[in-house]
């Protein structure tokens, strides 16, 4: 496994690759990793010959209160566990190296980059399609795997790619979650013990709504009212939405067709959750 922190470095070797034939498969990641994204890095590898993996906690996508200091980092460990997958080549550069001095050029998330987690967090998707849309221009991967667990994101790649014709191809990896039904996050650390058995507050408000839908209740006002009884029982939590969206669109829709998914976040303490299921 290579480990480069220069984009030179990055495309000479990719260039190597590609000469030889190889189709690049990239995963982007914030590091702090865990099994969920060791998951990618496995996906990737049942699509590609060299699997590409970026570390790098992107300072545009975080506002101004949100945690990007001390947002977990753990190099070391990141890359003894990337180098038990057999991944090819770690591109960890730092934030210099990704925007330079004066980077003014930013991609514009459209419409659906306000709402939901661009409603509790402005920016945020503007910072993550920018930095995606760069990584896309430095790897220039044939496929890149992202998490469904980021259900909104995902929309939002999809649609950029689309949108912006990058030559690629966006694959999808299911949520990996803990034993109790908790999707794993870096950001799980952050959870007092406490507090840990009571975040399986989404995943449980998540299972009753699949189950008042595989009842046969496909309206909105039903699947919010079924995650609502659960988010009630925990006065910890406070959703900022528990509700369900079309694929299309990334809105609601009533009543909701059986590709939907339904999304839920809110705050747990200090802890910001989110997770999503799709509906069957
Ligand atoms: P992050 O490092 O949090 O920016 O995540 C990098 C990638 O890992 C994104 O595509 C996420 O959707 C994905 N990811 C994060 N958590 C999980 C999980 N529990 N299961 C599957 N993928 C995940």
């Amino acid at each position: 496994m290579k480990v480069v922190h220069s984009i030179d470095e990055l495309r000479r070797d990719i260039r190597s690759r590609r000469e030889r034939g190889q189709r690049v498969g990239f995963v982007p990641t914030m590091g702090a990793l865990h099994e969920g994204h060791l998951s990618l890095v496995r996906v990737a590898r049942g699509h590609s010959d060299a699997v590409v993996v970026s570390i790098f906690v992107n300072p545009t996508q975080f506002g101004p209160t949100e945690d990007f200091r001390i947002y977990p980092r753990t190099p070391e460990k990141d890359l003894a566990l990337l180098d038990g997958e057999a991944t090819d080549l770690v591109f960890m550069p730092d934030v210099s190296e990704v925007y330079g001095k004066d980077a003014q050029i930013t991609v514009d998330p459209g419409p659906a980059g306000s709402t939901f987690e661009g409603r509790i967090r402005p920016d945020h998707f503007r910072g993550v399609l920018t930095v995606v849309a760069k990584l896309f221009n430095m790897v220039q991967p044939d496929c890149a795997v992202f998490g469904q667990k980021d259900a909104q994101q995902i929309y939002l790649i999809r649609r950029m790619v689309r949108d912006l014709n990058f030559p690629l191809e966006i694959i999808e990896a299911d949520t990996i979650r803990e034993g109790d039904g908790l999707a794993k996050s870096s950001r799980n650390v952050y959870l007092k013990v406490g507090e840990r058995p009571l975040a399986t507050v989404l995943y449980r408000a998540l299972c009753a709504a699949q189950r008042r839908f595989a009842e046969g209740d496909a309206g909105l006002k039903g699947l919010q009212s079924a995650m609502a009884d659960v988010i009630e029982s925990v006065p910890e939590f406070t959703a900022d939405y528990a509700t369900a969206v079309s694929k299309e669109t990334y809105g609601e829709t009533d009543p909701v067709a059986d590709t939907g998914r339904l999304i839920i976040a809110g705050r747990l303490g200090s802890v910001r959750l989110i997770d999503n299921m799709r509906l069957k």
